[in-house]
């Protein structure tokens, strides 16, 4: 754990100097681990992350041992909402899908900042319009879209946020996020990898061809795009 230094979050780098420093000034940067678990369902918040390098997956469980992502959340957003919207229990699973830095703060000093950082209390109202919409958005997604689609929208969200055309990933991992079965999603990723849009060997993803997977993915990927862009960059 380390005094943060720098912050590569896009809520935090939008605030004014001011606000900046007050938040900083309680957050800690912390490294975060592949599939580490930030805290269950139901389980009490103490920290809210904003990540910088690293990326989290919100996930709903179901009986027995079954889950699918509700959200991807990396360097564009943040994890814990529900303290914003004043209440600590976690309403989803959090597991770090791309090991990296994020910016830490504890629950009840991240309520003392908001009182006194109006910049930082309506971009996270309106980031919350933000997610409401992109939780419907995934909800339309699993429903409607094939898994190929899917999946290639998946791979370009967690390109975007881990900032590299590589990135760890076990196909039981996907099958999990995606709540699609291995099968699928070993036939999904043969389709792919058969266009040469990804290479996928021991754990390890690597993008190809990003446009590519772009034409493949179904039309989730911009709609999320543009919800955030619409939402988050109005005056
Ligand atoms: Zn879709």
């Amino acid at each position: 754990m380390n005094t943060p230094q720098i912050n590569g979050n896009r809520l935090i780098s939008a605030l004014p100097a001011s606000e900046q420093r007050r938040f900083l000034s309680r957050a800690q940067s912390i490294s975060l681990s592949f599939e580490q678990v930030l805290h269950a369902h139901d389980e009490a918040v103490e920290f809210v992350y904003f990540p910088t390098t690293a990326f989290i997956s919100e996930l709903v469980l179901t009986e027995p041992l079954e889950c699918i992502e509700v959200r991807l959340v990396g360097h564009e957003g943040m994890l814990g909402l529900n303290v914003l919207l004043g209440d600590k229990r976690a309403p989803f699973h959090a597991v770090v899908q791309g090991s990296g830095e994020a910016l830490r703060v504890g629950r009840k000093d991240f309520l003392r900042v908001l009182k006194q950082a109006p910049k930082l209390d309506s971009l996270l109202q309106r980031y919350t319009f933000v997610v409401l919409k992109q939780i419907a958005q995934n909800v339309a997604c699993t429903q409607f879209h094939k898994i190929e689609a899917r999946l290639a929208r998946w791979l370009l969200m967690t390109q975007d946020r881990a900032e590299s055309e590589h990135f760890s990933m076990t196909q039981e991992f996907l099958s999990h996020m995606l709540g699609a079965s291995r099968v699928g999603i070993t036939h999904a990723a043969s389709l792919l990898k058969n266009q040469k849009l990804i290479h996928y060997v021991r754990g390890q993803m690597h993008i190809l061809d990003r446009k590519g997977l772009q034409l493949i993915s179904c039309s989730c990927y911009d709609a999320d795009l543009q919800n955030y862009q619409v939402h988050m960059h109005k005056s």
